[in-house]
């Protein structure tokens, strides 16, 4: 406030193009501003309009790029690159790093079942089950239609199998809303501890292996990936 009653000169926009919001700008001096240097200020700005609008339509389709329309998490292409930089922060920091994977078993019956946008339904519900079992910083990637993947930073594979259990008890008891009574659902999930000198790519062979192993033990069951 006691800036404030310095500065005479205000000027406020708000910058918009149509629909698209762009924010405001504010001119604050401790002079006024004369009619002249207001006709200059608002030809600048129209100068700025297009270019900043595409700024940030670029900035928000990368984002989008990135993002699952669906669930709203991160995608796999998201996840590729995370992955190789996670990998490599753990590396350099040695620092230990894990990730789950997990898979909703007999998804394909759910939607024969339920019909596909109860299924779509059902894929969010896990979403957000897993969401709630894990950190604010462990991140939850949908690798394929019902599997999905999570980095977990700074985590023993003893934190994995935890977590990954965790999450198989949650789903088991979640009550996501079918026809008439809820979807039973199980999911499937391994963890795995990034090795000394491991890549990306063959700690995620690891996993896939390792799912294949939980699927076939039976389903609704954790596997970890011990070396
Ligand atoms: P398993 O226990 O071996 O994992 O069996 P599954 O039926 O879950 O596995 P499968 O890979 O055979 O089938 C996956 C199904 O997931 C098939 C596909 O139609 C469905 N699916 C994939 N993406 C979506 C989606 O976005 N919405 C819905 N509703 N279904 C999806
Ligand atoms: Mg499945
Ligand atoms: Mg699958």
């Amino acid at each position: 406030a006691a800036l404030g009653l310095m500065l005479i000169g205000a000027i406020n926009y708000n910058l918009s193009l149509g629909e698209f919001e762009m924010g405001a700008l504010q001119f604050r001096r401790r002079s006024k501003f004369t009619e002249d240097e207001t006709v200059i200020l608002e030809k600048l700005l129209c100068c700025l309009l297009y270019p900043l609008r595409n700024a940030l339509m670029y900035r928000d389709a990368l984002a989008m790029a990135q993002k699952d329309a669906l669930t709203g998490i991160c995608n796999r292409a998201a996840l590729d690159e995370s992955l190789r930089t996670e990998v490599c922060l753990a590396g350099r920091h040695r620092t230990p790093l894990s990730i789950i994977v997990f898979d909703i078993d007999h998804f394909k019956s759910i939607n024969d079942r339920f019909g596909h946008s109860l299924g779509d339904n059902a894929i969010k519900a896990v979403v957000k089950c897993a969401q709630h079992c894990a950190r604010s910083t462990d991140m939850l990637f949908r690798y394929g239609g019902e599997e999905f993947v999570m980095i977990l930073r700074n985590t023993t594979l003893n934190g994995a199998r935890l977590l990954a259990e965790r999450i198989r008890r949650k789903v088991e008891k979640l009550e996501c809303q079918g026809k008439r009574k809820p979807i039973a659902m199980t999911v499937s999930a391994v963890g795995a501890a990034l090795e000394t000198g491991e890549t990306a790519q063959s700690l995620s062979e690891r996993t896939d292996a390792a799912l294949y192993v939980a699927k076939n033990g039976g389903r609704n069951r954790v596997c970890v990936d011990e070396r």
